[in-house]
């Protein structure tokens, strides 16, 4: 069966269409700057990617556009809309409800919709992709396969904040966690490469991208993980400040005149590395250039986010009483080795022996970087969120 993955935000939304069987990619591209102008990336596997500009008021057109790419006579991969089985939605934020992906129904879109004030960039907008896709395809079934789902097995003791517990009951502010389908996808992988069962293997995910999140695996389940009520807690991130003391806040706001919403705007999009940096790069090839040269607040960005890292890394061993692998993912778990260099740097105590040359000369494939002897397994396994969206789907679907 093929199935449509769609990951869709505001103003963007990313496609990939997957036999789910055989997991080839057929064809995959990216609608942007719906609603403004637009434009359709399409890359049939194995051919050209095409750039088109095409008047995409809203996502219906955009996905319209989708179809009509991916059943073209000559460029097209499947010859009609019958040859796309199901759809499988990425959704950011399930709240409490969903533990698991679902097939999207009437009733499933409003408890995503109830979930929109956790998530308001991102929930919106996945919704605006599902009915676009339903309009468009109302006999296909459609899949929602949410980041936060993953982390609902963690307990009430990592996810509770120390506030006043009826802003739990009365708000449901509590940790959530995203990236779960990366952290999934990874820690399955993580344990079939280690040789250990799924529910015996203790593993700690670092996806370090854009936005970065660490993730204790045990037993199969996720147990902790660093970004909370929303993406904005945990690591130092491109942008995002990670944790930072919440006193910072009121400090800031009365020596710089900000509102809330000139705080949220500085800790979102002026923090991390890029903050750290000097305002130079969010982008780790530029920070490590730049500290290559000798720039320090380059160096130094590096240093606070690895330092970080590591800091998570010894927390979440101590959460699980020990750890068998740890994998680091995502653009910068995969391909920067220095980065990873310096977090292991730290990881000596566990008794990690790392090979620093093997490191320094691989990116973007699996390989494990610790050496035979090595208490712990350190590997890099590249993630995939959109082939687990398409098992997710295909297995609810079937
Ligand atoms: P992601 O959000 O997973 O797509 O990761 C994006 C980030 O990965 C970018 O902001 C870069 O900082 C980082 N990245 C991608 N390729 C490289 C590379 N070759 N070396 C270092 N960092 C990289």
């Amino acid at each position: 069966m093929n199935v449509l993955v769609i990951n869709c935000g505001s103003s963007s939304l990313k496609f990939q269409l997957i036999n789910a069987e055989t997991e080839d990619v057929l064809a995959k591209g990216i609608c942007e700057r719906i609603g403004i102008d637009g434009s359709l990336t399409y890359q049939p596997a194995g051919g050209e990617k095409v750039k088109t500009s095409l008047d995409m008021p809203t996502h219906t057109e955009a996905i319209q556009f989708v179809i009509d790419a991916l059943t073209n006579a000559e460029t097209g991969v499947v010859k009609s809309l019958d040859e796309i089985g199901a759809v499988g939605h990425r959704m950011v934020h399930g709240g409490e409800k969903f533990a698991n992906s679902v097939i999207i129904t009437e009733e499933v879109k409003k408890a995503v919709e109830e979930c929109n004030d956790l998530a308001p960039l991102h929930n919106p907008a996945n919704l605006i992709g599902v009915n676009a896709c339903q309009k468009l395809m109302p006999n296909t079934p459609m899949v929602g396969v949410f980041d936060t789902a993953f982390h609902q097995t963690m307990p009430e003791k990592a996810f509770l904040y120390g506030l006043p517990y009826r802003y739990y009951e009365d708000y449901k502010v509590r940790r959530y966690g995203f990236h779960g389908t990366s952290h999934s996808f990874v820690s399955k992988r993580a344990a079939e490469l280690i040789g250990k069962p799924y529910d015996q293997a203790k593993t700690i995910v670092c996806h370090l991208g854009n936005g970065s999140s660490v993730c204790a695996v045990m037993n199969g389940k996720s147990v902790d993980t660093s970004m909370g009520l929303t993406p904005l807690e945990g690591l130092t991130m491109g942008t995002r400040s990670g944790d930072i003391d919440p006193a910072i806040f009121e400090f800031i706001a009365k020596k710089e005149n900000l509102d809330i919403d000139g705080i949220m705007e500085v800790l979102n999009k002026e923090s991390g590395v890029y903050g750290i940096s000097k305002g130079l790069s969010s982008d780790f090839r530029d920070l490590c250039d730049a500290a290559d040269e000798g720039n320090k607040y380059a160096e130094n960005a590096l240093d606070v986010f690895s330092y970080r890292v590591a800091k998570y890394i010894g927390a979440y061993t101590a959460a699980m009483n020990g750890v068998d692998c740890i994998a680091f993912t995502a653009g910068i778990g995969e391909n920067d080795h220095i980065v990873r260099a310096k977090v292991c740097s730290y990881l000596g105590y566990l008794g990690i022996e790392f090979d620093k040359e093997l490191n320094d000369s691989v990116r973007g494939k699996e390989v494990t970087l610790s050496l035979p002897g090595s208490k712990v397994t350190v590997m890099i396994i590249p993630t995939n969120e959109e082939l687990a969206i398409a098992r997710e789907t295909l297995a609810l679907v079937k």
